[in-house]
């Protein structure tokens, strides 16, 4: 929860007009109160109207358009699929459909999962279900679009989630292809973490007249943080992540920069007798649910993961993130910390940073505004310039370099072997 948001409106969810069996289905599911994005973004889209919602991670977004989505479908006729959400990863869109599981259980809502890696004809199984909502992600959503097995022409409601990942896994033109496919008359919410200047695009196109619910900056963390840098060399970051795991009994959340580097890095914890598990965008789906509801369940201590696989999870009760490496963009670094101190709950953070770091080190401190403070006894290997110089801009994060080339989303349409089929012209 964003407590940074000091004028957060203290409503109640039944003065947001909620339908009283949905009250009860959120009173089970233990939210007493909306948060603030919740309260902002709900009575605009129960009323119909676009939303454009930004908020940093772990506030509430999922139920922000989840909860108006359940209660205006519940209001029409069943049979074919009103609803369809849009998320980057498998691992985001199951999360959505557990929620709708459990906030439309009342409300008779249901939704299927249509994702990449997943085998097609299950999905065309669940989709014979009639569902109410689709929850996908674009390239296999296209995939279905193409072969006739799913059709939108009753289509009601249009979310696109975590939009800014979206776009940084090179969705564009998947998205662009989506919304030209799907009814003009539609109810759109586009939900973001961070409102980047080539969101505007999209949200220009999918987008008419959107209330904007804006709640705090992207950059802020949750209070709840503490944030730690430990100066190291990359040959000592192994040793030293095993020296601060030992005797530690809480969930910690381990970041690499690759693939690779988080395989490795599994492995040797595991020779270590750690209890680990390794998630990343090259993992077929089904290690990817066993290390993620592993180490939901806390089977495994230990997730070693990328950042496009970590994005947006929503794991209760991660104590610790280490950033065994620096994240590529000084945004995912709030998004990373994100995954720790999830609600009111308090978390530790903890980045490993060599002397070819501190500059970027530097780039994330000026986006928190704030330094982040050493561990006791860490010193920086050589004396980075200081700070409060700041004269000489320095060449900072490339922004358009890929981020993890190998977990771009053209698996789409190269694991044809394992995936689905690739939308190519024999397809349609
Ligand atoms: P975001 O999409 O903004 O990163 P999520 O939708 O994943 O955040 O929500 C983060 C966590 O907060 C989830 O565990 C969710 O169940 C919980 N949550 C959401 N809304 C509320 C609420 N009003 N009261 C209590 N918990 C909530
Ligand atoms: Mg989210």
């Amino acid at each position: 929860m964003s407590s940074s948001d000091s004028t957060s409106e203290t409503l109640s969810f039944s003065a947001l007009g909620l339908s009283e069996v949905l009250l009860k289905d959120l009173t089970k599911a233990g939210f007493q109160e909306p948060t603030p994005i919740q309260a902002k973004a709900i009575p605009p889209a129960l009323e119909g109207r676009d939303v454009l919602g930004c908020a940093q991670t772990g506030t509430g977004k999922t139920a922000a358009f989840i909860i108006p989505m359940i209660e205006r479908l519940a209001q029409g006729a069943k049979g074919a699929p009103r609803g369809l959400v849009l998320a980057p990863t498998r691992e985001l869109a199951i999360q959505i459909q557990q929620t709708v599981d459990r906030l439309g259980r009342s409300r008779r809502i249901f939704a299927t999962t249509v994702v990449g890696g997943a085998d097609m004809n299950a999905q065309i199984r669940g989709l014979r279900q009639r569902p109410d909502i689709i929850v996908a992600t674009p390239g296999r959503l296209l995939d279905h679009m193409w072969q006739g097995t799913i059709r939108f022409n009753q289509l009601q409601i249009v979310v696109l989630d975590e939009a800014d990942r979206m776009l940084d896994m090179g969705f564009a033109p998947q998205l662009n292809q989506i919304m030209e496919a799907v009814p003009e008359e539609r109810q759109t919410l586009l939900f973001s973490a961070t409102m980047p200047s080539n969101l505007g695009d999209l949200a220009r196109m999918s987008l008419k007249d959107p209330v904007r619910a804006m709640v705090s900056k992207s950059a802020t963390l949750a209070t709840g943080v503490t944030q730690t840098l430990h100066h190291t060399t990359s040959s000592d970051k192994t040793p030293l992540l095993l020296s601060l795991l030992k005797g530690k009994g809480e969930s910690v959340l381990v970041f690499t920069r690759t693939k690779h580097r988080a395989d490795r890095l599994g492995e040797t914890l595991e020779r270590g007798g750690h209890r680990v598990a390794v998630l990343h965008g090259g993992r077929r789906l089904a290690q990817r649910r066993t290390a993620l509801e592993g180490f939901r369940r806390g089977r495994f201590q230990i997730l070693v993961a990328t950042d496009i696989a970590a994005r947006g999870l929503d794991v209760a009760n991660i104590g610790h993130v280490i950033n065994y490496d620096l994240p590529n963009v000084p945004e995912d670094y709030v998004h990373r910390l994100g995954r720790t101190a999830r609600m009111k709950a308090v978390g530790s953070a903890t980045s490993f940073v060599t002397v070819e770091d501190s500059r970027h080190m530097r780039e994330i401190e000026k986006l928190l505004g704030q330094p982040v403070p050493s561990a006791p006894g860490s010193r920086p290997r050589f004396q980075p310039t200081p700070q409060s110089t700041g004269q000489r801009p320095r060449p900072g994060f490339n922004r358009n370099a890929p981020r993890q080339g190998q977990d771009q989303p053209r698996r789409f349409g190269s694991n044809r072997r394992r995936g689905g089929p690739r939308p190519t012209a024999s397809a349609r």
